[in-house]
């Protein structure tokens, strides 16, 4: 749902007032909105001080919110489109004058202005359409040391692997289509980032990745070079369902296990980590303390998925492959973990779950479940 632009009584949103005049604002990715202030406030908490640069801000929502609930000390609002003036500086009034300022450059001439003037950020929300690749270089040269990136992508027919030359032009990576491919849209743009990074002598550590309908956003701090390279490619066998991961040196010898097809490959992307788990319990603490149990229940599955493998797998999928109906996804993962493996819900669909058991090993399963029940 898009708030109408004609819309004349104010909408609010945690502690921001607004109006959305003509900025493309959708209520429903508030859930995005909120781990993003959650994870400013766990900084501004940590570090004791909070400079933001809102690229892209549209009608001010995030920043009005990075000031009242982050508690950021200061934030620079900037949106290229000057006909945004009106109602951004109506929005923007309930800050305290000190704590902010707005500009309509674009985001070429804003990071260029920054660049000049050194002017670092603690944080750095872009809030952009398609595929961030553009915009990266000026955030990464534009964040501090230390300093924590919220991107986002919104192109989900490229990130879901539906256009490889696309992906191949703008993400460096040959995306393809398999079930997993939304968390493999959150993958290739921490690759994108981390390939960024590399190039200006830093690093990328994800804090948290976040999908949700057609919007993908990752917020990473930039660190000084790590030793580890997280980048490799996941395999997935249409002919049976199979899922793993192939490094660059067993790319010649990405062929299914069981039945011996070539693999699908996707990458190069991110096989790291989707999440923090110290940042996410420090997140989830806070929304406790705040009330926002809808937003600590989130954090508690992201939690679970942080450091299982990099896909997941559909009871639907499972279903049809096995044929036979669809056990419940709780009993599957009780299931799992009873036999030894790690199993859990995960963000990113809610009929499928992580596990580190095999596609097979799975099924054999699922269908001793289905006889005993
Ligand atoms: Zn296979």
């Amino acid at each position: 749902m898009l708030l109408p632009s004609n819309a004349t009584d104010p909408y609010q949103e945690g502690k921001a007032l607004l109006r959305a005049g003509p900025a493309f604002f959708r209520p429903s990715s508030q859930p995005a909105r909120d781990l993003g202030i959650l994870a400013a406030a766990v900084y501004r908490n940590k570090m004791e001080h909070l400079r933001v640069l809102d690229v892209m801000t549209g009608c001010g929502v995030r920043s009005q919110r990075y000031v009242l609930e982050s508690n950021a000390d200061w934030i620079w609002a900037n949106d290229a489109n000057p006909d945004m003036a009106v109602v951004l500086t109506d929005n923007l009034s309930q800050l305290p004058p000190k704590r902010y300022q707005i500009t309509y450059h674009s985001a070429e001439h804003l990071f260029h202005e920054c660049y000049q003037h050194r002017n670092r950020f603690d944080f750095i929300d872009l809030d952009s359409f398609g595929l961030p690749t553009p915009f990266l270089q000026g955030c990464l040269q534009t964040v501090k040391l230390g300093g924590l990136l919220y991107i986002t992508g919104t192109d989900s027919r490229t990130l879901a692997g539906h256009n490889p030359e696309h992906s191949q032009r703008l993400l460096g990576a040959w995306a393809r289509s398999h079930p997993a491919a939304h968390e493999q849209g959150l993958r290739l743009l921490l690759g994108l980032s981390w390939q960024q990074a590399q190039a200006l002598g830093r690093d990328i550590q994800p804090i948290f990745s976040y999908f949700q309908g057609q919007i993908y956003r990752i917020l990473v701090q930039v660190t000084l070079p790590q030793a580890q390279n997280s980048l490799g490619f996941i395999g997935y066998c249409h002919h049976c369902g199979h899922y793993q991961t192939v490094s660059w040196m067993q790319l010649s010898r990405a062929t299914c296990p069981y039945q011996g097809p070539p693999l699908t490959l996707s990458g190069p992307m991110w096989l790291g980590p989707l999440h923090n788990p110290t940042w996410l319990t420090s997140m989830q603490q806070l929304a406790q303390d705040w009330g926002w149990s809808d937003r600590a229940q989130l954090l508690q599955i992201m939690q679970a998925e942080a450091l299982m493998p990099p896909y997941f797998y559909s009871v639907a999928e499972l279903g049809r492959r096995g044929k036979m109906d669809i056990p419940k996804r709780d009993r599957m993962i009780a299931c799992l973990q009873q036999q030894g493996y790690q199993a859990s819900l995960t963000h990113l669909n809610a009929q499928a779950f992580k596990t580190n058991a095999s596609f097979h090993r799975t099924l054999q399963l699922m269908s001793s479940l289905c006889i005993g029940s």
